[in-house]
Protein backbone atom coordinates (compact mmCIF):
# COMPACT_ATOMS: atom_id res chain seq x y z
CA UNK A 1 0.00 0.00 0.00
CA UNK A 2 1.16 3.27 -1.18
CA UNK A 3 0.13 6.64 0.74
CA UNK A 4 -0.43 10.09 -1.51
CA UNK A 5 -2.32 12.52 -0.43
CA UNK A 6 -6.27 12.19 -0.94
CA UNK A 7 -7.46 14.45 -3.72
CA UNK A 8 -10.85 13.19 -4.21
CA UNK A 9 -12.97 11.50 -2.39
CA UNK A 10 -14.54 8.00 -3.17
CA UNK A 11 -13.15 4.32 -3.24
CA UNK A 12 -12.25 3.03 -7.31
CA UNK A 13 -11.18 -0.12 -7.87
CA UNK A 14 -9.45 -0.80 -11.72
CA UNK A 15 -6.63 -1.89 -13.97
CA UNK A 16 -3.93 0.16 -14.30
CA UNK A 17 -3.35 2.35 -17.56
CA UNK A 18 0.13 4.63 -17.35
CA UNK A 19 0.21 7.62 -18.83
CA UNK A 20 4.64 8.09 -18.72
CA UNK A 21 6.16 11.20 -18.93
CA UNK A 22 5.99 12.85 -22.34
CA UNK A 23 8.70 11.43 -24.18
CA UNK A 24 10.07 8.73 -22.43
CA UNK A 25 8.26 5.25 -23.20
CA UNK A 26 10.39 2.64 -20.95
CA UNK A 27 8.86 -0.43 -22.79
CA UNK A 28 9.90 0.58 -26.18
CA UNK A 29 13.24 2.16 -26.83
CA UNK A 30 14.44 0.12 -29.70
CA UNK A 31 12.99 -1.02 -32.89
CA UNK A 32 13.72 -3.85 -34.79
CA UNK A 33 15.55 -3.79 -38.21
CA UNK A 34 12.77 -3.91 -40.21
CA UNK A 35 11.17 -1.33 -38.66
CA UNK A 36 13.47 1.51 -39.40
CA UNK A 37 11.98 2.42 -42.30
CA UNK A 38 8.35 3.00 -40.82
CA UNK A 39 9.78 4.58 -38.40
CA UNK A 40 10.88 7.20 -40.45
CA UNK A 41 8.37 7.66 -42.27
CA UNK A 42 6.37 8.04 -38.25
CA UNK A 43 8.80 11.16 -38.09
CA UNK A 44 8.49 12.22 -40.72
CA UNK A 45 4.73 12.22 -40.66
CA UNK A 46 5.21 13.93 -37.32
CA UNK A 47 7.22 16.67 -38.30
CA UNK A 48 5.16 17.79 -41.36
CA UNK A 49 2.28 17.74 -39.34
CA UNK A 50 3.66 20.12 -36.53
CA UNK A 51 4.98 22.46 -39.16
CA UNK A 52 1.39 22.95 -40.52
CA UNK A 53 0.20 23.33 -36.90
CA UNK A 54 2.84 25.99 -36.16
CA UNK A 55 2.08 27.72 -39.43
CA UNK A 56 -1.65 28.09 -38.47
CA UNK A 57 -1.19 29.28 -35.36
CA UNK A 58 1.60 31.78 -36.65
CA UNK A 59 -0.96 33.14 -38.37
CA UNK A 60 -3.96 33.29 -36.09
CA UNK A 61 -2.49 33.97 -33.48
CA UNK A 62 -0.84 37.28 -34.92
CA UNK A 63 -4.24 38.45 -35.65
CA UNK A 64 -5.98 37.74 -32.69
CA UNK A 65 -3.24 38.42 -30.24
CA UNK A 66 -0.29 40.43 -32.01
CA UNK A 67 3.51 39.95 -34.03
CA UNK A 68 4.96 39.21 -30.99
CA UNK A 69 3.00 36.32 -29.23
CA UNK A 70 3.27 34.47 -32.72
CA UNK A 71 7.13 34.91 -32.92
CA UNK A 72 7.68 31.89 -31.22
CA UNK A 73 5.24 29.82 -33.11
CA UNK A 74 7.84 30.95 -36.33
CA UNK A 75 11.05 29.81 -33.77
CA UNK A 76 9.65 26.77 -33.40
CA UNK A 77 9.02 26.44 -37.61
CA UNK A 78 12.86 26.85 -37.76
CA UNK A 79 14.07 24.32 -35.64
CA UNK A 80 11.47 21.07 -37.41
CA UNK A 81 13.41 22.77 -40.79
CA UNK A 82 16.88 22.77 -39.34
CA UNK A 83 18.77 20.15 -41.11
CA UNK A 84 21.39 18.99 -38.90
CA UNK A 85 18.63 18.97 -35.88
CA UNK A 86 16.51 16.39 -38.01
CA UNK A 87 19.36 14.45 -39.38
CA UNK A 88 20.49 13.63 -35.56
CA UNK A 89 17.05 12.30 -35.30
CA UNK A 90 17.03 10.41 -38.44
CA UNK A 91 20.35 9.03 -37.63
CA UNK A 92 19.62 7.85 -34.42
CA UNK A 93 16.62 5.93 -35.54
CA UNK A 94 18.36 4.66 -38.25
CA UNK A 95 21.58 3.67 -37.01
CA UNK A 96 20.93 3.20 -33.10
CA UNK A 97 17.60 1.19 -33.79
CA UNK A 98 16.25 3.90 -31.71
CA UNK A 99 12.09 4.51 -31.53
CA UNK A 100 11.17 8.18 -32.82
CA UNK A 101 9.88 9.18 -29.18
CA UNK A 102 13.27 7.84 -28.10
CA UNK A 103 15.52 9.08 -30.59
CA UNK A 104 13.60 12.67 -29.36
CA UNK A 105 14.26 12.26 -26.28
CA UNK A 106 17.94 11.78 -27.17
CA UNK A 107 17.80 15.03 -29.02
CA UNK A 108 16.60 17.24 -26.07
CA UNK A 109 19.46 15.38 -23.97
CA UNK A 110 22.09 16.42 -26.20
CA UNK A 111 21.21 19.91 -26.28
CA UNK A 112 20.49 19.74 -22.50
CA UNK A 113 24.28 19.14 -22.27
CA UNK A 114 25.60 21.49 -24.84
CA UNK A 115 23.32 24.58 -23.40
CA UNK A 116 23.97 23.47 -19.60
CA UNK A 117 27.66 24.79 -20.94
CA UNK A 118 26.73 28.03 -21.22
CA UNK A 119 25.65 30.45 -19.20
CA UNK A 120 23.56 32.88 -21.30
CA UNK A 121 20.27 33.15 -20.77
CA UNK A 122 19.19 33.47 -24.79
CA UNK A 123 20.46 30.05 -25.43
CA UNK A 124 19.24 28.27 -22.41
CA UNK A 125 15.72 29.47 -23.97
CA UNK A 126 16.23 27.37 -27.25
CA UNK A 127 16.62 24.73 -24.94
CA UNK A 128 13.02 25.39 -23.42
CA UNK A 129 11.93 25.93 -27.73
CA UNK A 130 13.21 22.31 -28.21
CA UNK A 131 11.46 21.19 -25.83
CA UNK A 132 8.15 22.00 -27.00
CA UNK A 133 9.19 21.18 -30.16
CA UNK A 134 9.55 17.79 -28.98
CA UNK A 135 6.69 17.84 -26.73
CA UNK A 136 4.37 18.56 -29.79
CA UNK A 137 6.52 16.22 -32.30
CA UNK A 138 5.91 13.43 -29.69
CA UNK A 139 1.60 14.33 -29.65
CA UNK A 140 2.06 13.21 -32.81
CA UNK A 141 3.79 9.45 -32.28
CA UNK A 142 2.98 8.34 -29.01
CA UNK A 143 -1.00 6.50 -28.84
CA UNK A 144 -3.14 9.01 -26.61
CA UNK A 145 -5.78 8.17 -24.32
CA UNK A 146 -8.61 8.52 -26.47
CA UNK A 147 -7.46 5.79 -29.06
CA UNK A 148 -5.99 3.44 -26.83
CA UNK A 149 -9.48 1.85 -26.58
CA UNK A 150 -7.76 -1.76 -25.72
CA UNK A 151 -6.50 -0.80 -22.77
CA UNK A 152 -9.30 1.25 -21.47
CA UNK A 153 -12.02 -1.26 -21.44
CA UNK A 154 -13.70 -1.96 -18.26
CA UNK A 155 -13.02 -0.06 -14.87
CA UNK A 156 -9.46 1.96 -15.47
CA UNK A 157 -7.35 3.82 -12.99
CA UNK A 158 -5.10 6.21 -14.52
CA UNK A 159 -1.69 6.61 -13.21
CA UNK A 160 0.68 9.24 -14.44
CA UNK A 161 3.54 11.94 -13.34
CA UNK A 162 0.85 14.95 -13.34
CA UNK A 163 -2.10 14.75 -15.43
CA UNK A 164 -2.23 17.75 -17.84
CA UNK A 165 -5.65 19.59 -18.01
CA UNK A 166 -5.83 18.56 -21.52
CA UNK A 167 -5.51 14.94 -20.78
CA UNK A 168 -8.03 15.39 -17.92
CA UNK A 169 -10.42 17.10 -19.81
CA UNK A 170 -10.52 14.02 -22.45
CA UNK A 171 -10.86 11.55 -19.19
CA UNK A 172 -14.68 12.70 -18.83
CA UNK A 173 -15.57 10.54 -21.80
CA UNK A 174 -13.81 7.58 -20.41
CA UNK A 175 -14.66 4.72 -18.44
CA UNK A 176 -11.85 6.47 -15.53
CA UNK A 177 -13.02 5.01 -12.32
CA UNK A 178 -9.83 6.34 -10.74
CA UNK A 179 -6.60 8.75 -10.90
CA UNK A 180 -3.36 8.54 -9.34
CA UNK A 181 -0.61 11.49 -10.17
CA UNK A 182 3.07 11.79 -8.61
CA UNK A 183 3.02 14.86 -8.36
CA UNK A 184 0.12 17.55 -7.43
CA UNK A 185 -1.81 17.74 -4.51
CA UNK A 186 -5.69 19.09 -3.47
CA UNK A 187 -5.36 22.23 -5.52
CA UNK A 188 -3.63 21.11 -8.38
CA UNK A 189 -5.74 21.34 -11.36
CA UNK A 190 -6.04 17.45 -12.43
CA UNK A 191 -7.10 17.16 -8.72
CA UNK A 192 -9.96 19.92 -9.50
CA UNK A 193 -11.23 18.20 -12.44
CA UNK A 194 -11.06 15.08 -10.89
CA UNK A 195 -13.26 16.31 -8.37
CA UNK A 196 -15.32 18.37 -10.62
CA UNK A 197 -15.90 14.37 -12.49
CA UNK A 198 -16.47 12.97 -9.33
CA UNK A 199 -13.46 10.60 -9.81
CA UNK A 200 -11.61 9.21 -6.75
CA UNK A 201 -8.18 10.54 -7.01
CA UNK A 202 -5.21 10.38 -5.15
CA UNK A 203 -2.01 12.97 -5.66
CA UNK A 204 1.98 13.01 -4.49
CA UNK A 205 2.69 9.14 -4.59
CA UNK A 206 6.19 9.50 -5.78
CA UNK A 207 7.58 6.77 -7.87
CA UNK A 208 4.24 5.18 -8.33
CA UNK A 209 5.05 4.90 -11.87
CA UNK A 210 7.88 2.44 -11.73
CA UNK A 211 5.92 0.24 -9.57
CA UNK A 212 2.92 -0.16 -11.48
CA UNK A 213 2.33 -1.80 -15.28
CA UNK A 214 -0.50 -1.68 -17.37
CA UNK A 215 -3.11 -3.87 -16.23
CA UNK A 216 -2.49 -4.40 -12.78
CA UNK A 217 -5.35 -3.90 -10.48
CA UNK A 218 -5.42 -0.71 -8.18
CA UNK A 219 -7.86 0.34 -5.70
CA UNK A 220 -7.80 4.23 -4.99
CA UNK A 221 -9.43 5.18 -1.70
CA UNK A 222 -9.56 8.97 -2.32
CA UNK A 223 -10.82 9.65 1.63
CA UNK A 224 -7.53 7.97 2.87
CA UNK A 225 -5.49 8.98 0.37
CA UNK A 226 -4.58 5.02 -0.29
CA UNK A 227 -3.04 3.02 -3.33
CA UNK A 228 -2.75 -0.55 -3.25
CA UNK A 229 -1.25 -2.04 -5.85
CA UNK A 230 -2.60 -6.44 -6.70
CA UNK A 231 -4.32 -6.44 -3.34
CA UNK A 232 -5.53 -9.96 -1.97
CA UNK A 233 -8.87 -10.56 -2.70
CA UNK A 234 -9.90 -10.04 0.78
CA UNK A 235 -8.48 -6.75 0.91
CA UNK A 236 -10.62 -6.42 -3.04
CA UNK A 237 -13.84 -7.56 -1.07
CA UNK A 238 -13.51 -5.26 1.92
CA UNK A 239 -12.80 -2.09 -0.64
CA UNK A 240 -15.64 -3.47 -3.02
CA UNK A 241 -17.98 -2.99 0.17
CA UNK A 242 -16.41 0.87 0.61
CA UNK A 243 -16.87 1.61 -2.71
CA UNK A 244 -20.59 0.73 -2.81
CA UNK A 245 -21.01 2.27 0.09
CA UNK A 246 -19.62 5.54 -1.07
CA UNK A 247 -21.62 5.37 -4.47
CA UNK A 248 -24.68 4.31 -2.63
CA UNK A 249 -24.34 7.43 -0.51
CA UNK A 250 -23.44 9.84 -2.71
CA UNK A 251 -26.71 8.38 -5.11
CA UNK A 252 -28.89 8.80 -2.44
CA UNK A 253 -27.36 12.36 -1.71
CA UNK A 254 -28.16 13.59 -4.99
CA UNK A 255 -31.59 13.46 -4.71
CA UNK A 256 -31.69 16.16 -2.70
CA UNK A 257 -30.47 18.49 -5.36
CA UNK A 258 -34.06 19.95 -6.04
CA UNK A 259 -34.12 21.26 -1.77
CA UNK A 260 -32.69 24.28 -1.23
CA UNK A 261 -29.38 24.23 1.57
CA UNK A 262 -30.39 25.62 4.70
CA UNK A 263 -29.04 25.23 7.87
CA UNK A 264 -30.57 22.94 10.77
CA UNK A 265 -31.71 26.46 12.37
CA UNK A 266 -33.28 27.37 8.61
CA UNK A 267 -30.94 29.80 7.31
CA UNK A 268 -30.63 29.66 3.66
CA UNK A 269 -27.06 28.72 2.09
CA UNK A 270 -26.01 29.41 -1.42
CA UNK A 271 -24.08 26.47 -2.64
CA UNK A 272 -23.08 27.42 -6.34
CA UNK A 273 -20.81 25.34 -8.64
CA UNK A 274 -16.95 26.10 -10.23
CA UNK A 275 -16.87 24.58 -13.38
CA UNK A 276 -14.69 24.49 -16.36
CA UNK A 277 -17.18 24.64 -19.27
CA UNK A 278 -20.55 23.44 -20.59
CA UNK A 279 -20.43 19.63 -19.49
CA UNK A 280 -19.36 20.84 -15.91
CA UNK A 281 -22.85 23.62 -15.85
CA UNK A 282 -24.88 20.38 -17.17
CA UNK A 283 -23.23 18.54 -14.06
CA UNK A 284 -23.84 21.77 -11.05
CA UNK A 285 -27.57 21.51 -12.45
CA UNK A 286 -27.91 17.77 -12.31
CA UNK A 287 -26.09 18.37 -8.45
CA UNK A 288 -28.51 21.04 -7.53
CA UNK A 289 -26.00 24.09 -7.43
CA UNK A 290 -28.25 27.42 -7.59
CA UNK A 291 -25.79 29.15 -10.17
CA UNK A 292 -22.19 29.13 -10.70
CA UNK A 293 -19.79 30.74 -8.47
CA UNK A 294 -16.80 30.45 -10.18
CA UNK A 295 -16.32 29.73 -14.22
CA UNK A 296 -12.76 28.88 -15.11
CA UNK A 297 -12.38 30.03 -18.41
CA UNK A 298 -8.51 29.04 -19.17
CA UNK A 299 -10.03 25.74 -19.86
CA UNK A 300 -10.96 27.02 -23.22
CA UNK A 301 -8.05 28.47 -24.05
CA UNK A 302 -5.96 25.45 -22.84
CA UNK A 303 -7.60 22.47 -24.55
CA UNK A 304 -8.20 25.08 -27.68
CA UNK A 305 -5.84 24.02 -30.49
CA UNK A 306 -4.95 27.88 -31.22
CA UNK A 307 -6.42 31.01 -29.40
CA UNK A 308 -10.46 31.24 -29.35
CA UNK A 309 -11.73 34.79 -30.99
CA UNK A 310 -14.18 36.79 -29.39
CA UNK A 311 -17.36 35.32 -30.77
CA UNK A 312 -15.70 31.86 -30.32
CA UNK A 313 -15.69 32.27 -26.84
CA UNK A 314 -19.55 34.24 -27.02
CA UNK A 315 -20.76 30.52 -27.79
CA UNK A 316 -19.13 29.18 -25.64
CA UNK A 317 -20.32 30.95 -22.76
CA UNK A 318 -23.64 31.91 -23.80
CA UNK A 319 -24.16 28.04 -23.97
CA UNK A 320 -22.37 28.11 -20.35
CA UNK A 321 -25.35 30.41 -19.35
CA UNK A 322 -28.38 28.67 -20.89
CA UNK A 323 -27.47 24.81 -19.34
CA UNK A 324 -26.45 26.83 -15.79
CA UNK A 325 -28.77 26.57 -13.41
CA UNK A 326 -30.78 30.17 -12.66
CA UNK A 327 -28.65 31.44 -15.70
CA UNK A 328 -26.57 32.72 -13.12
CA UNK A 329 -22.78 32.64 -13.46
CA UNK A 330 -19.73 34.25 -12.25
CA UNK A 331 -17.15 34.25 -15.32
CA UNK A 332 -13.59 34.64 -14.16
CA UNK A 333 -11.31 36.08 -17.12
CA UNK A 334 -7.98 33.97 -17.81
CA UNK A 335 -6.11 32.34 -14.99
CA UNK A 336 -2.88 31.63 -16.93
CA UNK A 337 0.13 31.26 -15.43
CA UNK A 338 1.42 29.36 -12.35
CA UNK A 339 0.89 25.83 -12.79
CA UNK A 340 -1.27 26.66 -16.31
CA UNK A 341 0.51 27.99 -19.79
CA UNK A 342 -1.12 28.19 -22.94
CA UNK A 343 1.12 28.12 -26.24
CA UNK A 344 0.66 32.05 -27.51
CA UNK A 345 1.30 32.88 -23.99
CA UNK A 346 3.84 30.36 -22.96
CA UNK A 347 7.14 31.49 -24.10
CA UNK A 348 8.11 34.23 -21.39
CA UNK A 349 6.14 31.97 -18.82
CA UNK A 350 8.93 30.07 -17.97
CA UNK A 351 9.69 31.89 -14.77
CA UNK A 352 11.89 30.37 -12.29
CA UNK A 353 8.47 31.02 -9.58
CA UNK A 354 5.63 31.05 -11.75
CA UNK A 355 3.14 31.04 -9.42
CA UNK A 356 4.64 34.43 -7.63
CA UNK A 357 5.27 35.77 -11.61
CA UNK A 358 3.57 37.24 -14.74
CA UNK A 359 0.07 35.19 -14.13
CA UNK A 360 -3.57 36.15 -14.36
CA UNK A 361 -4.30 39.60 -15.19
CA UNK A 362 -0.90 40.25 -14.83
CA UNK A 363 -0.56 38.53 -18.41
CA UNK A 364 -3.46 40.02 -19.34
CA UNK A 365 -3.18 43.68 -18.64
CA UNK A 366 -0.08 43.07 -21.55
CA UNK A 367 -2.02 41.41 -24.01
CA UNK A 368 -5.17 44.41 -23.86
CA UNK A 369 -6.52 43.54 -26.84
CA UNK A 370 -6.67 39.79 -26.35
CA UNK A 371 -8.21 40.51 -22.54
CA UNK A 372 -10.32 43.36 -24.06
CA UNK A 373 -11.60 40.53 -26.16
CA UNK A 374 -12.51 38.37 -23.49
CA UNK A 375 -14.30 41.02 -21.26
CA UNK A 376 -16.03 42.24 -24.20
CA UNK A 377 -17.38 38.15 -24.52
CA UNK A 378 -18.80 38.31 -21.19
CA UNK A 379 -20.50 42.01 -21.52
CA UNK A 380 -22.26 40.43 -24.51
CA UNK A 381 -23.25 36.90 -22.89
CA UNK A 382 -24.74 39.33 -20.21
CA UNK A 383 -27.14 40.52 -22.20
CA UNK A 384 -31.00 38.54 -22.70
CA UNK A 385 -31.57 36.59 -25.81
CA UNK A 386 -34.47 34.88 -26.72
CA UNK A 387 -32.99 31.83 -25.61
CA UNK A 388 -31.96 33.36 -22.19
CA UNK A 389 -34.04 36.19 -21.01
CA UNK A 390 -32.75 36.53 -17.40
CA UNK A 391 -29.30 36.25 -17.55
CA UNK A 392 -27.16 36.76 -14.07
CA UNK A 393 -23.56 37.00 -15.53
CA UNK A 394 -20.54 38.90 -13.22
CA UNK A 395 -17.27 38.91 -14.06
CA UNK A 396 -14.31 38.55 -11.85
CA UNK A 397 -11.11 38.87 -11.98
CA UNK A 398 -8.62 36.72 -10.76
CA UNK A 399 -5.01 37.50 -8.54
CA UNK A 400 -5.91 41.04 -7.75
CA UNK A 401 -3.09 42.60 -5.57
CA UNK A 402 -3.68 46.14 -5.35
CA UNK A 403 -5.95 49.00 -5.61
CA UNK A 404 -4.39 50.65 -8.51
CA UNK A 405 -5.17 47.10 -10.20
CA UNK A 406 -9.06 47.81 -9.39
CA UNK A 407 -8.98 50.68 -11.11
CA UNK A 408 -7.19 49.52 -13.93
CA UNK A 409 -9.60 46.75 -14.40
CA UNK A 410 -12.91 49.18 -14.47
CA UNK A 411 -11.29 51.17 -16.95
CA UNK A 412 -10.83 48.34 -19.02
CA UNK A 413 -14.42 47.29 -18.84
CA UNK A 414 -15.34 50.49 -19.51
CA UNK A 415 -13.46 50.48 -22.77
CA UNK A 416 -15.00 47.58 -23.53
CA UNK A 417 -18.22 48.66 -23.06
CA UNK A 418 -17.87 51.87 -25.19
CA UNK A 419 -15.92 49.87 -28.04
CA UNK A 420 -19.07 47.31 -27.85
CA UNK A 421 -21.13 50.53 -28.09
CA UNK A 422 -19.49 51.92 -31.11
CA UNK A 423 -20.26 48.61 -32.56
CA UNK A 424 -24.03 48.65 -31.85
CA UNK A 425 -23.49 45.40 -30.13
CA UNK A 426 -25.90 44.43 -27.57
CA UNK A 427 -24.46 43.73 -24.37
CA UNK A 428 -25.36 44.46 -20.47
CA UNK A 429 -23.57 46.16 -17.33
CA UNK A 430 -21.73 43.51 -15.16
CA UNK A 431 -21.69 42.95 -11.31
CA UNK A 432 -17.44 43.86 -11.21
CA UNK A 433 -15.42 41.40 -8.71
CA UNK A 434 -12.11 40.30 -7.44
CA UNK A 435 -11.03 37.06 -6.51
CA UNK A 436 -9.58 37.34 -2.93
CA UNK A 437 -6.26 35.36 -2.81
CA UNK A 438 -2.73 37.41 -2.42
CA UNK A 439 -2.56 38.33 1.35
CA UNK A 440 -1.89 41.64 0.31
CA UNK A 441 -5.54 41.80 -0.65
CA UNK A 442 -6.59 40.20 2.50
CA UNK A 443 -4.58 42.86 4.35
CA UNK A 444 -6.18 45.90 2.69
CA UNK A 445 -9.86 44.40 2.04
CA UNK A 446 -11.64 47.13 4.15
CA UNK A 447 -10.21 49.51 1.33
CA UNK A 448 -10.20 47.23 -1.48
CA UNK A 449 -14.24 46.60 -0.78
CA UNK A 450 -15.47 50.09 -1.48
CA UNK A 451 -14.22 49.44 -5.30
CA UNK A 452 -15.98 45.75 -6.05
CA UNK A 453 -19.68 45.11 -5.96
CA UNK A 454 -18.38 41.19 -4.56
CA UNK A 455 -15.78 39.53 -3.23
CA UNK A 456 -14.83 35.79 -4.17
CA UNK A 457 -12.40 34.15 -1.81
CA UNK A 458 -9.75 32.01 -3.67
CA UNK A 459 -8.41 30.32 -0.78
CA UNK A 460 -6.20 27.54 -2.83
CA UNK A 461 -4.42 30.46 -3.99
CA UNK A 462 -4.35 32.19 -0.77
CA UNK A 463 -3.61 29.23 1.64
CA UNK A 464 -0.55 29.10 -0.36
CA UNK A 465 0.84 32.74 -0.52
CA UNK A 466 -0.01 32.96 2.86
CA UNK A 467 2.18 29.78 3.92
CA UNK A 468 4.49 30.02 1.83
CA UNK A 469 4.14 26.44 -0.02
CA UNK A 470 3.04 25.60 -3.77
CA UNK A 471 -0.17 24.03 -3.57
CA UNK A 472 1.16 22.06 -6.22
CA UNK A 473 4.04 20.37 -4.42
CA UNK A 474 3.82 17.53 -2.18
CA UNK A 475 6.38 18.23 0.14
CA UNK A 476 4.79 20.93 1.06
CA UNK A 477 1.60 19.83 1.41
CA UNK A 478 1.09 19.41 4.87
CA UNK A 479 1.47 23.42 5.34
CA UNK A 480 -1.24 24.23 2.74
CA UNK A 481 -4.04 23.33 5.30
CA UNK A 482 -7.32 25.25 5.53
CA UNK A 483 -7.59 24.58 9.01
CA UNK A 484 -4.44 26.44 9.67
CA UNK A 485 -4.94 28.78 12.84
CA UNK A 486 -3.70 31.41 10.28
CA UNK A 487 -5.60 31.28 7.55
CA UNK A 488 -8.61 30.98 9.93
CA UNK A 489 -7.32 34.71 11.75
CA UNK A 490 -7.27 35.93 8.09
CA UNK A 491 -10.38 34.44 6.69
CA UNK A 492 -12.71 35.56 9.85
CA UNK A 493 -10.94 39.23 9.00
CA UNK A 494 -12.08 39.33 5.07
CA UNK A 495 -15.42 37.90 5.94
CA UNK A 496 -16.27 40.19 8.58
CA UNK A 497 -15.38 43.22 6.70
CA UNK A 498 -17.05 42.21 3.93
CA UNK A 499 -20.36 41.56 5.84
CA UNK A 500 -19.79 45.10 7.68
CA UNK A 501 -19.49 46.86 3.84
CA UNK A 502 -22.83 44.80 2.60
CA UNK A 503 -20.22 43.64 0.63
CA UNK A 504 -21.38 40.20 -1.04
CA UNK A 505 -19.14 37.40 -0.45
CA UNK A 506 -18.34 34.04 -1.68
CA UNK A 507 -15.84 31.53 -1.12
CA UNK A 508 -14.74 29.63 -4.28
CA UNK A 509 -11.58 27.55 -3.56
CA UNK A 510 -11.70 24.00 -2.65
CA UNK A 511 -11.92 24.74 1.40
CA UNK A 512 -15.76 25.18 0.77
CA UNK A 513 -16.14 21.53 0.30
CA UNK A 514 -14.00 20.74 2.63
CA UNK A 515 -16.62 19.37 5.65
CA UNK A 516 -14.68 20.78 8.49
CA UNK A 517 -13.51 24.08 7.06
CA UNK A 518 -16.92 24.53 6.04
CA UNK A 519 -18.51 24.66 9.00
CA UNK A 520 -16.17 27.11 10.44
CA UNK A 521 -16.81 29.12 7.71
CA UNK A 522 -20.50 28.75 8.36
CA UNK A 523 -19.77 30.22 12.27
CA UNK A 524 -17.37 32.98 10.63
CA UNK A 525 -21.11 34.55 8.87
CA UNK A 526 -20.52 33.03 5.17
CA UNK A 527 -23.70 32.25 3.54
CA UNK A 528 -22.30 32.07 -0.11
CA UNK A 529 -19.99 28.99 -1.12
CA UNK A 530 -18.77 27.73 -4.50
CA UNK A 531 -17.37 23.87 -5.27
CA UNK A 532 -17.22 21.55 -7.36
CA UNK A 533 -20.35 20.11 -8.19
CA UNK A 534 -20.11 16.86 -6.68
CA UNK A 535 -20.02 17.92 -3.60
CA UNK A 536 -22.62 20.07 -3.40
CA UNK A 537 -25.14 17.42 -2.06
CA UNK A 538 -22.79 16.20 0.71
CA UNK A 539 -22.04 19.74 1.75
CA UNK A 540 -26.18 20.48 1.18
CA UNK A 541 -26.87 17.33 4.03
CA UNK A 542 -23.73 18.77 6.21
CA UNK A 543 -25.40 21.80 6.32
CA UNK A 544 -29.05 20.81 7.50
CA UNK A 545 -27.30 19.27 10.40
CA UNK A 546 -25.47 22.11 12.01
CA UNK A 547 -27.19 25.06 13.25
CA UNK A 548 -25.62 28.64 13.26
CA UNK A 549 -25.02 28.64 16.61
CA UNK A 550 -23.46 25.47 16.83
CA UNK A 551 -21.16 26.35 13.89
CA UNK A 552 -19.96 29.97 16.14
CA UNK A 553 -19.62 27.44 18.99
CA UNK A 554 -17.14 25.20 17.20
CA UNK A 555 -15.29 28.57 15.67
CA UNK A 556 -14.98 29.77 18.93
CA UNK A 557 -13.06 26.47 20.18
CA UNK A 558 -11.07 26.03 17.19
CA UNK A 559 -9.63 29.70 17.74
CA UNK A 560 -7.91 28.15 21.28
CA UNK A 561 -6.08 25.56 19.77
CA UNK A 562 -2.78 26.89 18.37
CA UNK A 563 -2.68 23.64 15.52
CA UNK A 564 -4.13 22.51 12.77
CA UNK A 565 -3.90 19.28 13.92
CA UNK A 566 -5.66 20.00 17.20
CA UNK A 567 -8.52 21.73 14.89
CA UNK A 568 -8.99 19.26 13.16
CA UNK A 569 -9.44 16.70 15.45
CA UNK A 570 -11.65 18.29 17.41
CA UNK A 571 -13.93 19.02 14.39
CA UNK A 572 -13.98 15.00 12.99
CA UNK A 573 -15.16 14.09 16.28
CA UNK A 574 -17.66 16.65 16.36
CA UNK A 575 -19.06 16.23 12.61
CA UNK A 576 -19.32 12.61 13.47
CA UNK A 577 -21.03 13.52 16.18
CA UNK A 578 -23.81 15.94 14.27
CA UNK A 579 -24.09 13.96 10.97
CA UNK A 580 -22.88 10.42 11.35
CA UNK A 581 -24.83 9.08 8.52
CA UNK A 582 -21.76 11.34 6.44
CA UNK A 583 -19.38 9.04 7.88
CA UNK A 584 -18.22 7.18 4.58
CA UNK A 585 -18.43 10.14 2.53
CA UNK A 586 -16.64 12.82 4.78
CA UNK A 587 -12.69 13.08 3.75
CA UNK A 588 -10.19 12.13 6.21
C1 LIG B 1 -8.43 29.61 -5.77
O1 LIG B 1 -7.28 30.02 -5.92
O2 LIG B 1 -8.93 29.30 -4.66
C2 LIG B 1 -9.31 29.45 -6.92
C3 LIG B 1 -10.58 29.13 -6.78
O3 LIG B 1 -8.76 29.60 -8.15
P1 LIG B 1 -7.85 28.49 -8.88
O4 LIG B 1 -7.94 27.23 -8.09
O5 LIG B 1 -8.42 28.35 -10.25
O6 LIG B 1 -6.51 29.13 -8.84
MG1 LIG C 1 -6.71 30.93 -7.75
Amino acid sequence: MRKGIAVSPGVAIGNAYCIHEVFVDPHRVHIEPSEVAQELARFENARKKSIADLRGLQEKVEKQVGKDAAAVFAVHESILLDAALVDKVRGWIQNERLSAPAALARLVEYYRDLLNRTEDPYLQERLADIRDVVERLTAYLSPVLQKDSKVLEGPTIVVADELLPSQAVMLGKKPVHGIVTESGSQTSHAAIIARSRGIPAVCGVTGILKQVKNGDLIIVDGREGHVLVNPDPEVVAAYRKLEREFFDLRDQLAHNRDQSAVTADGVSLQLLANINGPADAKAAAAMGACGIGLYRTEYLYLTHPSVPGEEEQLQVYRRVVALSPNHRVTIRTLDIGGDKTVPFLGRENREANPFMGWRSIRLSFEHPEFFLSQIRAILRAAAPTEEIPDPDVNIMFPMVTTIEELRRLRAIVRRAERQLQEQGKEYAKVDFGMMLEVPAAAVMIDQMVESVDFVSIGSNDLIQYLMAADRDNPRVNHLCQPLAPAVLRVLENVVRTCLKAHTPVTLCGEMAAHPQAFVLLLGMGLRSFSMSPSFIPTIKELAAHVSIDQAKELLQRAKHFKTTQRIHRMLNAELERLAPNLRPILMQ
